[in-house]
């Protein structure tokens, strides 16, 4: 008998434990009250359609005052039991700080199990109560020394349901609100900067990447300032009103796709990559185009959406990075950090880890570091196009010059010198034009080395430079001859010219193989009828002229006949 009443006891105080455990209770025993981590209970109601008076008399689960549900608990029922064991009447606040980005709130406040007052928050008429601050709902309410009261909060989100909920008193309740979104503005203002920086460098470049980059970037910003409450907290507009800027959701990723199309020109480099981004961002434009007449709806995706989208990205990333692209380690680096950071913040909308700072800001430090990091590929970029081109340019100098004397060579001057021509008859100036060849450069040769012929080439190479203005244009046809046009010359200045250069030849100081080497050089001048003369026909007389200093003794000028008629 005295076993059987000790048991029953025993599972009196058990059953009593449990009761209590069930039930978290909040107590309020001193005068400074700023409580921010305590639990609480809630209870999901899928129908969405339960009153008070129903809700009150079914059981709570606990869970931590910050919590993250996911879509299953759209409309959700908190519940908080608050003890004043203090000897004070306590003013206390209620804070819901993440209440902008709800759809409405109800409130219920027992005391003594009788309905002592209820408000509701509906965010798109907010005008009808006067709770919300800066995003933040606030419930006021008094309780007397030695009280209790137990407070019923119906919170309904349009997608995921997300919320936190505080018990302040007035000091704590003012100063939160007073601090609230610095943070977010600031990497707003980074997002912002990175916006016009960006479109500036659109505007010198005209390069298509720039202009994703920068819609990529306003998206994010938008979304950030959405979803972090900066919107709110600074227009004081919530609701149906601002959800539909949800669609940045959309368009962030879209942009983000055609900026690696364009920065990695997968189009005409990397075809199987092309059709797996276009592919992503005709999935995201149909969700994207759904979302315009049902955001509510095509958010529930959102999460799935994200995690493909994530892992094309990251694939086509690495794709091209083994490829060799030498832009793809640092998309690769930036958004691997997006992916994390956003990965974490997905865990923590669907409830499956706990709502923390980081967590809870994830997309936005995940689109902060990837915004960074895509500045520099974009420089990068710039970098590598502007070696590409030099690269380029130093080839065409190539193409059109000599390697020895790095006179032009044969294929640069014809256009060049009819481009002259063209020129000479526009301005109707003289245009004169002279052929020479170094006599007996072979016995040169032979008598002192081809390296020794190579020097006489450069060194009268050199003086052509120096003989000349830089209207002339020279040229080294072949072998050992070279051939001047002469802007604004007549033919007899171009043979004063020649003789010139003639002398300077012969003056040459270079020492072979054993004694000092002999140069001298034969001369064919002409000068252009410009209305009527090719370069050809000019250059043809001028050789003939050339031909008859040869047969009548080397080093020496001769000059052309006037051109036939
Ligand atoms: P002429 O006075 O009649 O012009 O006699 P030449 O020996 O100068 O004429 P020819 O055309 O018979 O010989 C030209 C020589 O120039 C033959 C060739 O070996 C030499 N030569 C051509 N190009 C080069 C070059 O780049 N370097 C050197 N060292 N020699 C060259
Ligand atoms: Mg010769
Ligand atoms: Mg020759």
């Amino acid at each position: 008998m005295d076993l059987h009443r000790h048991l029953s006891l025993f599972l009196l105080l058990q059953l009593a434990a449990v009761l209590a455990w069930a039930e978290p209770r909040i107590s309020i025993d001193q005068p400074q009250i700023s409580l921010t981590d305590f639990r609480m209970g809630y209870h999901v109601d899928p129908s969405q359609e339960l009153t008070f008076e129903e809700v009150r008399t079914l059981p709570f689960a606990e869970i931590r005052n910050k919590v993250s549900l996911g879509t299953d608990a759209r409309v959700t029922w908190f519940k908080l039991i608050l003890d004043n064991t203090s000897d004070s009447d306590q003013r206390l606040f209620v804070h819901l700080p993440y209440a902008y980005h709800l759809k409405s709130v109800a409130i219920y406040q027992e005391l003594n199990g009788e309905l002592a007052h209820s408000d509701v928050l509906d965010m798109d008429r907010i005008a009808d109560t006067n709770m919300m601050f800066r995003g933040t709902a606030v419930y006021p309410l008094t309780l007397p020394a030695g009280q209790s009261t137990t407070l019923y909060l119906r919170s309904a989100s349009y997608s995921h349901q997300w919320l936190a909920i505080e018990v302040l008193d007035a000091y704590a309740s003012r100063h939160t609100l007073v601090g609230i979104n610095t943070d977010i503005a600031l990497m707003v203002g980074m997002l912002l900067a990175l916006v016009l920086y960006n479109g500036l460098l659109y505007f010198a470049t005209s390069r298509k990447e720039n202009i994703f980059y920068s819609l990529y970037l306003v998206s994010g910003l938008v979304w950030i300032a959405l979803s972090y409450g900066l919107i709110a907290s600074v227009f004081d507009i919530y609701g149906a009103a601002i959800f539909k800027l949800n669609l940045s959701l959309f368009t962030m990723p879209i942009f983000l796709l055609l900026f690696m199309m364009a920065i990695f020109e997968t189009k005409l480099s990397y075809p199987t990559e092309h059709r797996f981004l276009q592919g992503l961002i005709a999935l995201l434009g149909g969700t994207l185009i759904w979302g315009v007449f049902d955001i509510s709806a095509a958010l529930k995706p959102a999460s799935s959406l994200a995690a493909l989208m994530m892992v094309v990205t990251l694939t086509v990333g690495i794709s091209l990075y083994r490829k060799g692209h030498p832009l793809a380690k640092y998309f690769l680096l930036g958004h691997s950090a997006f992916v994390v950071f956003n990965g974490i913040a997905v865990l923590a909308y669907k409830g499956l880890i706990p709502l923390s700072y980081v967590s809870g800001h994830g997309v936005g430090i995940g689109i902060m570091l990837e915004a960074l990091t895509l500045a520099f590929v974009i420089s990068h970029r710039i970098k590598l196009l502007e070696d590409i081109r030099a690269s380029q340019e130093e080839l065409k100098r190539q193409a059109s010059t000599d390697p020895l004397t790095r006179l032009y060579n044969r294929r640069f001057f014809f256009p060049e010198a009819n481009y002259l021509l063209e020129q000479a008859k526009a301005a109707d100036i003289p245009l004169s034009i002279l052929i020479l060849d170094i006599d007996h450069f072979k016995r040169v040769n032979d008598l002192h080395g081809h390296a020794c012929g190579d020097q006489v080439l450069v060194k009268l190479a050199d003086i052509l430079k120096e003989q000349s203005r830089g209207s002339d244009l020279i040229a080294r046809l072949g072998g050992e001859e070279f051939v001047i046009l002469l802007p604004d010359t007549n033919l007899l200045e171009a043979s004063q010219y020649a003789e010139r250069i003639r002398g300077a030849a012969r003056a040459l100081d270079i020492t072979g193989s054993l004694n000092k080497v002999q140069v001298a050089i034969s001369v064919g001048v002409a000068e252009l009828d410009t209305e009527q003369e090719s370069i050809e026909s000019a250059l043809a007389r001028a050789d003939k002229a050339l031909y008859q200093a040869k047969n009548n003794g080397r080093n020496q000028v001769y000059r052309a006949d006037a051109a036939v008629r």
